[in-house]
């Protein structure tokens, strides 16, 4: 029975995909039948990855050029494309506005933002000549919410809800469906080293701030990378058709961020 979630002959391409969020959505996909691409600048992921059967290279998103070349790596691994999976991001610095380096504010937006454009503008060649396809981008909670002491990764997310909505309205005409997720903040290495950074900032103990950021969920818990592979895949595939430029929050209720 084919329950809509049957990904059998469709390719994906997941950017950051060989560790994290992105391993855990390229994951789901390939486990559904789909045949899955990842990217990632880590080269030694990139060969973990590609040693667990996914078509894989290096490459780093902020470098159109890079992007450019992967598409033609992912067409000739796949023979086309039929889901995009905008999942790199970086966390940016952690600090007060006036204490921020601006090259590490337009390194920030290099990855988050314009990644997203780089991937979009060179994919779109083979997502137009797929059926039903579709792009998901990642965003987070701090595209909705503000972020203190976060100033440029929080902008560079509320970015991509701008272009995720920009887009469905730009693509939606040729059936091409674009949604965003916003994760709360998710278990792994990365939340760690920003809680580390947020309790250097506040001058807090990290168990105290840990706390808070548990704590910014209703259900006091923070989320599973497997959740927003489920998101994912629910977003790019038939029981997601009439879902177009949505932001789906997956952060347990999340009202205020620390
Ligand atoms: P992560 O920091 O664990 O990084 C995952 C991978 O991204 C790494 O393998 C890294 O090498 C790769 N990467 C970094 N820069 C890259 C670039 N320029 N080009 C290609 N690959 C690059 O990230 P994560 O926690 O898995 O987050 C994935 C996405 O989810 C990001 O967009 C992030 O902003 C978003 N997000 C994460 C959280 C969280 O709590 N972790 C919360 C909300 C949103």
């Amino acid at each position: 029975m084919d329950n809509g979630l049957n990904y059998s002959g469709r390719k994906v391409l997941v950017t950051a995909g060989a560790a994290g969020i992105g391993l855990a959505i390229a994951t789901r996909f390939k486990d559904l039948g789909a045949s899955v691409f990842v990217t990632d600048v880590d080269e030694e992921a990139v060969q973990r990855a590609s040693s667990s059967g996914f078509s894989a290279s290096v490459s780093d998103v902020s470098v159109e050029a890079q992007v450019a070349e992967l598409m033609e790596e992912v067409d000739a691994a796949l023979g086309g494309l039929d889901v995009l999976v905008n999942n790199a991001g970086i966390a940016g610095p952690t600090g007060p506005i006036d204490q921020l380096d601006g090259d590490a504010w337009r390194k920030t937006f290099d990855v988050n933002v314009h990644g997203q454009f780089y991937a979009v503008k060179h994919a779109l060649p083979m997502l137009r000549k797929a059926e039903e396809p579709t792009i998901v981008n990642l965003s987070s909670a701090a595209g909705r919410l503000g972020m203190a002491g976060r100033s440029p990764y929080s902008a560079s997310k509320w970015a991509v809800v701008g272009l995720t909505k920009t887009l469905a309205i730009e693509l939606g005409g040729e059936g091409i469906r674009v949604n965003a997720i916003c994760p709360g903040a998710v278990n792994g290495p990365r939340i760690s080293a920003v809680i580390d950074a947020k309790a250097a900032m506040l001058g807090r103990p990290v168990q105290e701030v840990s706390d808070l950021y548990h704590g910014q969920s209703s259900l006091n818990r923070l989320v599973d990378a497997e959740d927003i592979a489920n998101m994912a895949v629910f977003l790019a595939g038939p029981l997601a058709k009439n879902v177009n430029g949505q932001a789906m929050a997956v952060d347990g209720n999340t009202e205020k961020l620390y």
